[in-house]
């Protein structure tokens, strides 16, 4: 093990300078008031704001729209940013202000000053202005970031560096100041730098859910997820690889993001220790979970079933297996679950379909049902923390590359296996995204390379297909778009998700069927199969009757579409 920093980081708010009047810090509403509350009692005047998502903040505790049964928000369209960024930072305001009707008018914001809404109602009208300032990502490029920030008596301000940002510049030098030293320079797959880097973090402000569906103001999460894209950002460029390549391999990045009143950050480079994490599950029914499943669960569940097992090991050493289940019939299907591992729903739905399926008898099917251990272990790792947050670091393998991008190596050799038991037709590939809103707000505030995935839109499907295959690729996905539209609690829940998202976001990059399941299709084979579908379940992460939804909806969608092969 060695440790690379271990400080305590002044706390901003304790911090404040005397001559300021109004400040904007990444705090907790209580400790903004309770800090109001200790200047007033000294005499002085102090307003302390958000300096994250500040018009939704500024709504609310300000009560700007108390009464008002209609209201515009002008919203500032930046040159340099998405058109909706600052529309996007309002989510979920509606639903927060119910009776209100909000719409949303973008206005071209101009000169050097920081970016500022209107907000019309027919009380009459207030500007709240958002503290931001531009930076440079690692690769030199523009950023407009939220920053902490101060205004004296005046109204003259300037940005006011909050430990939030301090940690984040602090974690991002370090990672880019990191030594290339392979740990194995002959790794076939490229070599990597660290096995684990841990990063811990203490920050002040703790979560604030909020009454709308899976929705909670969490500066933990953000930075989580701000540290983590942001390392692959890093030793992307650090690498020479292209902006958004999936198969950068460094190591396996993981912030620990906690809350206390003291700020700390801690670095350490460690090692996994794939025997520590190992449970002893049982075989929980299928139908009903309400919460996902443990690696010996699953193993449980497969293990369980008819045909041949099939087993690579992945990069950190842990088994990973897969069966292949002759069928009677002609109708040939691949399942995958836990690419994605901190995708929790298709587990579930894979065992279950395979389950269904293996009765039968008819169809032939694999299924690999935890595809990435490893990332897997990551993700247990920090539900300890946060059991509700995305858990991004544990999206990628312990490489650090996606899956689909190992080269046949480690984990991604369960594939290789799957198809040479199984030259299936389709290949049904499952998976799930955010159920809440994913921001980056210290990076441009919508995810790099993810703006389609930012706010929940429902259940999701994506057909990639070889365009010789186009029959059958149609068929198999209106199978499986009308086994999710006739899923009447699903269905309802999606149209909630895509009146919020149609609220938030100027337009559409998707196709909806049955005015409930949105799709997109892409005339491009995936490796191996002439036909995919992937399943996007809202369920990162989720529990109860959500999670039970999720589940059901990526068994649904195999049953389908082994339905359709059969008829073929
Ligand atoms: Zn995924």
């Amino acid at each position: 093990m060695k440790e690379l920093i271990n400080e305590a980081v002044p706390r901003t708010l304790e911090r404040i300078p005397r001559n300021v009047e109004t400040v904007w810090l990444f705090e907790s509403l209580s400790a903004r008031r309770d800090t109001e509350r200790a200047a007033r009692d000294a005499g002085r005047n102090l307003r302390v704001r958000s300096a994250y998502k500040t018009l939704l903040h500024d709504v609310l505790e300000d009560g700007l729209l108390v009464g008002a049964t209609s209201a515009t928000i002008h919203y500032p369209v930046v040159d340099g940013c998405p058109d909706d960024r600052f529309r996007l930072e309002c989510y979920p305001l509606h639903a927060l202000c119910a009776g209100c009707d909000i719409r949303f008018e973008p206005r071209v914001h101009h000169g050097d000053g920081l970016p500022d809404y209107e907000i019309e109602t027919p009380e009459g009208n207030t500007r709240v202005t958002v503290p931001v300032r531009w930076t440079k990502a690692c690769d030199g490029s523009p950023v407009l970031a939220a920053c902490g920030w101060q205004a004296d008596r005046a109204g003259q301000g300037h940005p006011l560096e909050t430990e939030f940002e301090y940690i984040f510049s602090r974690v991002c030098a370090t990672m880019a100041a990191l030594p290339l030293d392979p740990l194995n320079p002959d790794e076939p797959d490229g070599p990597v730098y660290f096995d684990r880097l841990e990063i811990d973090v203490v920050i002040p402000a703790a979560d604030q859910p909020l009454a709308v569906g899976h929705e909670c103001i969490s500066l933990a999460e953000a930075l989580h997820e701000e540290i983590y894209f942001a390392s692959l950002e890093i030793f992307r460029h650090r690498l020479g690889l292209p902006a958004g390549a999936r198969a950068v391999t460094f190591g396996q990045v993981i912030p620990r993001i906690t809350v206390g009143k003291t700020p700390h950050l801690r670095m350490v480079l460690s090692h996994s220790d794939p025997v520590s994490d190992q449970d002893r599950g049982g075989r929980p029914d299928l139908e009903t979970a309400t919460t996902w499943l443990t690696p010996s669960e699953i193993a449980n569940h497969l293990e369980a079933l008819p045909g041949v097992p099939y087993h690579v090991i992945s990069r950190q050493g842990r088994i990973v297996s897969g069966r292949y289940v002759a069928g009677t019939g002609n109708a040939m299907l691949a399942i995958s679950a836990g690419q994605h591992p901190n995708e929790t729903s298709p587990m579930v739905g894979a065992l279950r379909a395979a389950h269904a399926l293996a009765d039968e008898g008819r169809v032939g099917f694999t299924i690999n049902p935890l595809e990435n251990p490893d990332g897997y272990a990551v993700f247990r790792e920090l539900c300890a923390l946060h059991p509700r947050h995305m858990q991004h670091a544990a999206r990628y393998t312990a490489s650090g590359a996606d899956l689909s991008c190992g080269g046949g190596l480690h984990e991604s050799a369960i594939r290789t296996r799957a198809l040479e038991h199984l030259p299936a037709s389709v290949h049904l590939n499952l998976h799930g995204y955010p159920s809440h809103e994913w921001v980056r707000p210290l990076s441009g505030y919508i995810p790099e390379g993810f703006g389609q995935w930012t706010i929940p839109k429902g259940f999701f499907l994506i057909l990639r297909y070889d365009p010789r295959e186009e029959t059958l690729a149609n068929s198999v996905l209106r199978a499986a778009l009308d086994s999710l539209a006739s899923f009447t609690p699903l269905a309802d829940q999606n149209r909630r998700m895509i009146d919020m998202y149609d609220r938030y976001v100027s337009s559409r990059g998707f196709q909806i069927h049955a005015g409930c399941i949105p799709f997109t299709t892409h005339p491009e084979a995936d490796p191996g199969y002439p036909v995919t579908i992937i399943t996007e379940a809202p369920d990162e992460t989720i529990f109860g009757e959500d999670f039970r939804i999720a589940h059901e909806g990526q068994y649904r969608v195999v049953r389908a579409v082994a339905e359709v092969l059969e008829q073929q």
